[in-house]
């Protein structure tokens, strides 16, 4: 199926193009337009899937340049992860003006991302113990935040993430999308997407 089917924007449809993305891999066929509906989902997806573009054309269709708020944050369980999956948002993001995408990882010294934020950033993508800090000493705002996303869920779980997820999901809007990728399903997921995920719509593949 192709992206042309989906109600992007003309530019989301060029880069697409230009980034050779013809057709949607089965992910994305399945879950972007549940997600641009703005449903909640949980998207059952390998590394691999397309999952990272399927989240990233979801929460960029939402995103306003012209609003200088962190309006998307993206929980990682890796630095490694949280790199790929910002060079990949930022590859989708060429279509609109001047999106910033920030990654904030744990090991990594703390005042240039300060400074960074300070700055201004439409997407953040890190990992949860580093964005609770940041949200701990308030230089990480999440009021206008619309989309959360959970990504390798499971992973997050295994590097011990349970406690600063749920941290983090607290903190943020209650009236935003929420969008969890997992490879597996064991009870903390489930329990996570429970507490966290309002009707959740689940998609596989
Ligand atoms: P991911 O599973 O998100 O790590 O994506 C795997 C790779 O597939 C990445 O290198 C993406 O850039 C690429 N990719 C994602 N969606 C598409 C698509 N629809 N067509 C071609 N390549 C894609």
């Amino acid at each position: 199926t192709a992206f042309s089917r989906l109600p992007l924007s003309p530019a989301m449809q060029a880069n697409l193009d230009q980034l050779g993305y013809a057709q949607m891999t089965p992910i994305q066929a399945a879950s972007l337009p549940l997600a641009l509906a703005g449903c909640d989902l949980i998207g059952e997806a390998q590394t691999g899937s397309g999952k990272t573009a399927a989240f990233a054309i979801a929460l960029l269709h939402r995103l306003k340049a012209d609003l200088a708020a962190v309006q998307s944050l993206v929980l990682c369980p890796t630095r490694e992860l949280a790199d790929q999956v910002t060079q990949e948002i930022r590859r989708l993001a060429r279509a609109a003006d001047n999106i910033k995408v920030l990654s904030l990882c744990g090991g990594s010294p703390m005042r240039p991302q300060v400074e960074s934020l300070s700055h201004g950033a439409h997407v953040v993508v890190g990992t949860p113990g580093r964005l609770i800090d940041h949200l701990e000493r308030g230089t990480l705002d999440l009021a206008a935040l619309n989309t959360l996303v959970l990504d390798e869920a499971d992973r997050m779980l295994d590097m011990g993430f349970l406690d600063d997820i749920k941290a983090v999901a607290r903190r943020a809007p209650a009236n935003r999308q929420t969008l969890l990728f997992s490879a597996t399903f064991p009870d903390g997921v489930t329990d996570i997407a429970a507490k966290f995920m309002r009707e959740p719509q689940t998609v596989k593949v």
